[in-house]
């Protein structure tokens, strides 16, 4: 057996705690930590509400940092996050991820981190444009988020995570992990730290689920996104406004699949073809309705009815649990509590061997301590 095989099989994926979860969350990592949460493959799994990596483009609003804490996580356990088998932990109550973060800085290069795709994009749309500003850093970047990379390998590392599932954007970011891991390991001579795989969804539509006008990926910053929490009317109101064809004027009208958001949330979104028969038995898949859609014939409404139908089959139990779990926020905060709590245990670990490795562990033993300064103050005497 390799000795990899022999590893465990820890999780670590998480948000940033900057809104209610959407459904580009739910497809792109939400859906699938559930999935492997049942399956009973894993060692552990840890969920990250990443707080402190919130606040490094709201460090001057830290009461929505707090405010969205309750709501990602009502919308975890909503979603089918099982806190007897998952933990789900505060970032900023784990001191060690700030620690292995300051190690973490020297491993790698301001030119590296200006390379990283998703930065570069999100630096872009936050309007950090790298200029100097008077005004407050406005336009100037905060080195705390163009630096957020190195802290997410440290919350990636620190829980030793074998498997992050997560959306495609975060790609750059699990390969900064692994580079930064390897020179750990390399420079300090050990083997504390495990490079970890990101998991992404196998559904090419689920890796980066563009919001309903079609522009650009779901995001909690751009308000382009239907939201686990969102009531029935309001999910109403966003499939039906949402992008399709324009070219598609008249329902006899040849209509395009691709960049058409009711076939993408289709692809998405369909559990299996049993809506049809339940929803739209004028077809037995979706190949046939997006054939149907293709030849002319086929109007948008019917397709944002169909598609509505398929969105409440998943959105509906979603609402009534989290209606559920919004009258017991007493244990809600147990919860969250108890992840925290389990997960500085399991993080001081790690970064006590990494000072180890670094041979920084100066308070571990004193007779060691003493002896090696001591042998260290003789050489250099005898060397003068
Ligand atoms: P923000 O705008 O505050 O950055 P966000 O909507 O990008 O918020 P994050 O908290 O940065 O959300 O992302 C958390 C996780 O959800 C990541 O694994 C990311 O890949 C995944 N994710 C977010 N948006 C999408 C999307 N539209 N499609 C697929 N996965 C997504
Ligand atoms: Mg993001």
């Amino acid at each position: 057996m390799l000795a990899k095989d022999c590893k465990r099989k820890v999780i670590l994926t998480g948000d940033r705690p900057t809104g209610k979860l959407h459904l580009g969350h739910f497809v792109g990592s939400l859906q699938r930590r559930v999935e492997l949460q049942n399956s009973g493959q894993f060692d552990e799994i840890n969920i990250l509400v990443a707080d402190d990596q919130a606040l490094t483009d709201n460090w001057d609003n830290p009461k929505k940092v707090r405010d969205n804490i309750i709501e990602v996580t009502l919308d975890y356990l909503s979603a089918g996050i099982d806190p007897d088998k998952s933990f789900i932990c505060i970032q900023s109550g784990i001191p060690a991820l700030h620690a292995l973060t300051f190690y973490y800085m020297n491993l790698v290069t301001t030119q590296r981190l200006s390379r990283n795709p998703t930065v570069k994009s999100e630096m872009l749309m936050r309007g950090f444009n790298g200029s100097e500003s008077e005004d407050d850093n406005v336009a100037g970047l905060p080195a705390g988020f163009f630096t957020y990379p190195v802290s997410q390998t440290a919350d990636i590392t620190a829980f030793k995570a074998t498997t992050v599932p997560a959306g495609e954007d975060q790609m750059p970011m699990i390969e900064q992990a692994r580079e930064i891991a390897h020179r750990f390991n390399t420079i300090y001579k050990c083997d504390v730290l495990v490079e970890p795989d990101i998991l992404i969804p196998e559904n090419a539509a689920q890796r980066r689920l563009p919001g309903i006008d079609g522009k650009a990926k779901m995001s909690k910053s751009l308000g382009n996104g239907i939201f686990l929490s969102d009531d029935a009317a309001t999910v109403k109101k966003k499939v039906m406004s949402m992008y399709t064809d324009p070219t598609h004027i008249n329902v006899a009208d040849p209509g395009h699949v691709e960049g058409n958001m009711v076939f993408t949330y289709l692809d998405a979104f369909l559990r299996d073809d049993s809506q049809f028969a339940d929803y739209l038995p004028d077809y037995k898949n979706l190949e046939e309705m997006k054939e149907h859609y293709q030849r002319g014939g086929l109007g948008d409404m019917k397709c944002k009815k169909f598609l509505l139908k398929v969105m409440e089959d998943l959105l509906q139990p979603i609402r009534e649990n989290r209606a559920k779990w919004e009258t017991n926020i007493n244990d809600v905060y147990d919860i969250l509590k108890a992840g925290t709590d389990h997960a500085v245990q399991v993080t001081n670990q790690t970064l006590h061997e990494c000072r180890d490795a670094m041979r920084i562990n100066y308070f571990d033993d004193k007779d060691a301590m003493v002896k090696s300064w001591e042998s260290w103050l003789n050489e250099s005497h005898t060397k003068n």
